[in-house]
């Protein structure tokens, strides 16, 4: 049969061929960032195509920034990603997760396993860990959070930076999480700085912008009172370049300058008899209403960024607005301070409202280092995030995978069919974080999984991971190694999901030309 004219210029794989180079496509992905899982992970240097440089450990990052063309190294990359939104954590463990289950997966089809059949117990596999991901996960208490959120920077920074982007994370969190604990991240603002050291950091309640009231006149500090956000400006009608002006008798120019300034003072007029006391527009505040607005008491602040207004929104439960014109008693908000504050020599504007929000101020010597500080406290904020909402964590170092893939064995047992033969291969494939970590670690990775899973057994303890000081198994509850439970979840979710559709796909059609496969590490299949 002749090929369809729709596929002329198409370049096709079909059945095993396709499925082969797919695995192999994954598998060369999780193999590239393989090396930086875990506190011993090493960074990677990334170079864009102009040059800036960017040192980091980070899975997502690494992998982000990466050219990849493969579209199913494409596909692991959203799978990274997904886990970047949602978890936060765990982008690297979801990527090597998945790369493992494909090749174990390689493994089965090469005995005559249908694909199908193995997606099958795939998706069995996941809904069986995701009942007894609870058996393993316990609550934890304000010092386990901190360790959590330190965990989750191992290999990041050194360790006071860990130590204190941990706490001020955990406690931004708390500042802003609402009753029922749930936690709106655009709530917490970040702002960096160079030219300090990490040390310096600090977390504070309410909004601060890097900005100062318009005039030095007005007030530097207003406790309580009403607040309004334009998302416009307070100027001058500029005079339209076709518009002519005849002037004939000398004072006219003037008379309409000052019909002008009337209708500025005007708007200022509407906003004192709305009782309002700070003001924040997004454009420009003409510079000759400055002192009318500060002799009425007015604190102004103009080039808000739209962002920023919307956030002061939330701070203040206000509405922004067009103009002055359009303003209602609805849109007014209500602040409990209003400050200027000089940090290092920086001007900065401090709002705090009824509603929570909070900043935190990421200092560091210089601008790389401060690009690492931020993506720890995204990191950090991330994870306390999912700590605040579900305070369940498990073991690290592996620990919980063991745990889990102990149980999907005996889970195995007693499903008939090939589809055992694919659980079997997705318990040993969730086992691949302790050898990775023991592998970056330089230490031997088959023996340490194999004693870690002998010493769960032995001791009946599901928090027996890899120490990687001392390469034995050890008990990671006591050393404070720990993970939310949802970002273990999340991965498990994750990593299934993109292996299943790889598994699922037995057609390529490429367009045009051959795609480049990436290279494949030798030995591997
Ligand atoms: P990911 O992008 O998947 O979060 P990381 O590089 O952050 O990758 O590594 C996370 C893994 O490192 C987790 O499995 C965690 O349990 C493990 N880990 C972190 N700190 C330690 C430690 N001190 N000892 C053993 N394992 C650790
Ligand atoms: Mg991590």
């Amino acid at each position: 049969m002749s090929e369809a004219p729709i596929l002329k210029d198409t370049t096709r794989s079909s059945g095993r061929e396709a499925l082969q180079k797919n695995i192999q496509a994954a598998m060369a992905l999780a193999e590239a960032i393989r090396s930086t899982l875990g506190p011993k992970g090493l960074d990677k240097l990334l170079i864009d195509d102009e040059g800036r440089t960017l040192v980091t450990n980070d899975g997502v990052t690494v992998l982000e920034t990466a050219k990849v063309e493969h579209p199913v190294a494409k596909m692991m990359i959203n799978a990274s990603s997904t886990q970047d939104r949602i978890a936060k954590d765990g982008t690297t463990s979801t990527v090597i997760l998945a790369g493992e289950m494909l090749q174990n997966a390689w493994q089965l089809i090469l005995q005559g396993i249908h694909p199908s059949t193995i997606a099958r117990g795939f998706r069995k596999s996941e809904q069986y860990l995701l009942q007894c991901i609870a058996d393993i996960a316990f609550e934890s208490d304000r010092d386990m959070r901190h360790t959590v959120v330190k965990t989750a920077l191992a290999g990041k920074g050194h360790s006071s930076m860990q130590e204190i982007v941990a706490k001020l994370s955990l406690e931004a969190v708390e500042m802003v999480a609402d009753e029922d604990s749930s936690v709106d991240l655009s709530k917490i603002k970040l702002i960096s700085q160079t030219g300090g050291i990490v040390e310096d950091c600090i977390v504070l309640r309410g909004l601060m912008l890097p900005k100062k009231r318009i005039s030095s006149n007005m007030k530097k500090e207003i406790i309580g009172g009403k607040i309004v956000l334009i998302d416009g400006g307070l100027e001058k009608k500029t005079v339209s370049s076709d518009l002519k002006l005849n002037v004939t008798t000398t004072g006219i120019f003037e008379s309409f300058r000052q019909e002008e300034r009337k209708m500025l003072k005007q708007q200022v007029d509407q906003l004192v008899s709305h009782k309002i006391s700070v003001l924040a527009c997004r454009e420009s505040i003409d510079d000759e209403i400055r002192n009318y607005l500060a002799e009425h008491g007015i604190q102004a602040f103009r080039r808000v960024a739209r962002s920023d207004l919307n956030m002061l929104a939330k701070v203040c439960n206000a509405r922004t607005v067009g103009s002055v014109g359009d303003l209602t008693d609805d849109d007014v908000g209500a602040f409990v301070s209003s400050k200027n504050i000089t940090l290092d020599n920086k001007d900065f504007w401090v709002v705090e409202g009824s509603g929570n929000a909070a900043t935190i101020v990421a200092k560091a010597s210089t601008v790389d280092v401060v690009g690492e500080v931020e993506r720890c406290f995204d990191d950090a904020l991330g994870v306390s995030v999912q700590l605040i909402e579900d305070g369940l964590v498990v073991c690290g170092g592996g620990a919980s995978y063991v745990a889990l893939a102990r149980r999907l064995r005996r889970y195995a047992e007693t499903i008939p069919g090939r589809e055992q033969l694919a659980v079997e291969a997705y318990a040993d494939a969730i086992e691949v974080i302790v050898r990775v970590l023991a592998e970056n670690a330089g230490i031997d990775p088959i023996s340490a999984l194999l004693d870690v899973v002998a010493e769960q057994t032995n001791a009946d303890s599901n928090n027996i991971g890899i120490n990687l000081q001392t390469g034995r198994p050890d008990d990671m509850l006591s050393h404070g190694i720990l993970e939310p439970k949802g970002i273990v979840r999340q991965a498990i979710i994750g990593a299934t999901e993109v292996a299943i559709s790889i598994l699922r796909i037995d057609d390529v059609l490429w367009a045009k030309q051959q795609m480049e496969m990436p290279e494949l590490p030798e030995d591997e299949m």
